[in-house]
């Protein structure tokens, strides 16, 4: 397992110093220019894969980076997204999906969730991104791997499409948005290449980030 209190230390001994003079504008100054908005999944490290410095990504990861359309009353995720649009004023969101999440695999082979009630409400904010794809649980009855794999990988994509759609309904994000300061981006990262896609929203084509 993984020591958490060797990595602080390593932290603090051999990366805190190299850095320390963007930490100490730092202590006073937080101007992310970007919201990122991905997967709890623990493969997906946004500063990693963006190659991001501390400051850089205002980040919310959801399991199945969801994004509830806006309803009014206590949210979490409602609450990071106006914060980081309405105060901190970034310029652009990103929803981030990935290959073989198990949010997306679970909705696309129809598993059974009675176990874990809390995940199955969650993950009933991917209806829409369902419906899109068509009746879950048919990659499992076609009865081979590969035919699962491109379920899943549609549904991650048009999941991130429709998150974005849930995106726009957060009245922070359509004040942004009709002011023409905020651009919204859908992407999905391969794990096993590393390759980011970014989704345009009305077309289903996908072109590499970089
Ligand atoms: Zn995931």
């Amino acid at each position: 397992m993984h020591d958490l209190t060797e990595g602080v230390a390593r932290f603090r001994r051999d990366v805190f110093p190299t850095k320390a003079r963007l930490f100490a504008e730092l202590a006073s100054t937080h101007r992310p220019t970007t919201l990122f908005i991905g997967c709890s999944d623990a493969r997906v490290v946004p500063e990693l894969i963006t190659q991001s410095e501390p400051g850089d990504l205002f980040v919310i990861r959801t399991a199945g980076n969801l994004v509830p359309a806006y309803t009014p009353g206590p949210d979490g995720v409602a609450a990071g997204i106006e914060y980081a649009v309405a105060v901190l004023g970034v310029g652009e969101i990103v929803v981030c999906g990935h290959s073989a999440c198990g949010a997306m695999t679970a909705l696309a082979e129809a598993h059974d969730l009675d176990a874990v009630p809390a995940v199955a409400d969650w993950l009933r904010h991917a209806d829409a991104s369902l419906a899109r794809t068509g009746t879950p649980g048919t990659a499992g009855t076609a009865g081979t791997a590969g035919t699962a794999g491109a379920d899943v990988a549609a549904l991650v994509r048009e999941n991130v499409r429709a998150q974005l759609t849930n995106l726009a309904t957060h009245p922070s994000v359509a004040r942004a948005l009709a002011a023409g300061g905020l651009t919204l981006r859908g992407w999905v990262y391969d794990i096993p290449t590393g390759a980011v896609e970014q989704l345009a929203p009305t077309d289903p084509t996908a072109v590499p980030v970089a």
